[in-house]
């Protein structure tokens, strides 16, 4: 590291060799697979726009755990090698976790908006190494800058969930902070990661917002502003939720049979949307490969779309997209008290294993972070 320190420039670093603590995976599995390692890769600028950021705080999510165990294997590695000129596990050492806050220890000569030592948080792509490392490697307009009022693992908490409720609730559902005043905002699964982060930054655009929890969550969601709660656990959720006035947007963080019930709980012929953040589409790509996968995720969208659509309701697929600019948004709303981080257990480093078992068992009420320095 220090040798890499030494050289400004790009084609330098890139030469450097060096190595780092991290937590690795080398064939996917249950929790058994993770490794500690102090020999992993130090991260590498292969692009004038990337920054090397030192990570401070990590954050975990539901796709960890589903990553280590070869979900979206098939997709991701393509993603990741294109031209398919690599072996096949190449992808090994494999390094998880989505969310970073840290910072910035080198940038690439494009990289104009910041600088070293600036402290900034980012959602790691999936196809990337992640953040359970002491540094990793980012481009420059996946990053932000850090919000001031929150620490690195409070904010190491936020940025996957808020970039995929940006993604879900403003580029798909056509949300903003003008014109949510007079909506009626449905979130299915209210308590964990997305429903926390979701809730809050429709209550600040002044949504009314209804969301689906456990009984024993009820006040947690409560104080997060929530204006009407339902709880799945006490009998159907879709009887309770049908005698209410019909939404104009359903954010579903739970799928299985939802779909069967959550459109016609949208007013119709109004423009509302059902956007679902429960897709088959990576699973499609595991088990049929990526041509067979996508023809298939392709076909199911477009049925599901028009047969929802002669009934007047818009159906929608969300996912995740990185956006720096999304989180610059972000943190604006962060340092001005209109977000606030729901961190519910922060582990140390040596406590990975510990912390992906957390979140495998489910039930969040907010996010699981790893502290790293
Ligand atoms: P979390 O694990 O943080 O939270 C899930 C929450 O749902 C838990 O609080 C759980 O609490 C609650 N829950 C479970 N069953 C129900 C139910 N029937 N009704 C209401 N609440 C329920 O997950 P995230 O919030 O991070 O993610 C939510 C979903 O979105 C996951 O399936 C995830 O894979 C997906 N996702 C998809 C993305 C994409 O790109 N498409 C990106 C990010 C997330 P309890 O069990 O106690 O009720």
């Amino acid at each position: 590291w220090l040798v890499c320190r030494q050289s400004r420039s790009i084609s330098s670093s890139s030469r450097c060799m060096s190595i780092m603590p991290a937590w690795v995976i080398d064939r996917y599995g249950s929790n058994d697979v993770l490794r500690y390692t102090k020999n992993a890769s130090f991260p590498v600028i292969n692009y004038p726009n990337e920054v090397i950021v030192k990570v401070f705080a990590a954050g975990l999510n539901p796709i960890d755990v589903s990553m280590r165990g070869g979900y979206g294997a098939n997709t991701l590695s393509m993603k990741r090698d294109p031209l398919n000129i690599k072996l096949s596990g190449s992808e090994f050492p494999l390094i998880l976790g989505r969310d970073v806050s840290g910072v910035i220890m080198e940038c690439g000569p494009d990289v104009k908006y910041f600088k070293e030592g600036d402290e900034v948080w980012a959602a790691i792509p999936p196809w990337k190494q992640g953040s359970l490392a002491e540094f990793v490697v980012l481009s420059g307009n996946e990053i932000s800058l850090k919000p001031k009022s929150l620490s690195h693992v409070e904010a190491a908490a936020i940025p996957y969930v808020a970039t995929t409720s940006w993604s879900a609730l403003v580029n798909t559902g056509g949300l903003n902070k003008d014109n949510c005043a007079s909506k009626r905002i449905l979130i299915l699964g209210g308590s964990g990661g997305v429903g926390t982060f979701a809730t809050q930054m429709l209550k600040a655009w002044g949504a009314h917002v209804t969301v689906t929890c456990s009984h024993n969550a009820e006040r947690f969601v409560g104080e997060l502003g929530v204006d009407h709660v339902v709880d799945y656990t006490a009998g159907p959720a879709e009887e309770a939720l049908s005698a209410l006035e019909k939404f104009d947007l359903v954010l579903d963080n739970v799928g299985g049979d939802t779909e069967r019930w959550a459109l016609g709980l949208l007013k119709p012929w109004s423009g509302a949307k059902y956007v679902t953040l429960v897709t088959p589409f990576l699973q499609n790509t595991d088990r049929l490969g990526i041509a067979d996968g996508m023809m298939q995720t392709a076909a199911t969208v477009a049925t599901k779309t028009i047969k929802h659509l002669v009934k007047g309701v818009h159906y929608r697929w969300g996912f995740f997209a990185p956006s720096g600019p999304a989180l610059d948004e972000i943190t604006d709303m962060v340092d001005a008290g209109q977000i606030r981080a729901v961190v519910e257990e922060v582990f140390s480093f040596s406590q990975v294993s510990q912390a992906f078992e957390k979140v495998e068992k489910g039930h969040a009420r907010g996010k699981t972070v790893i502290e790293i320095s």
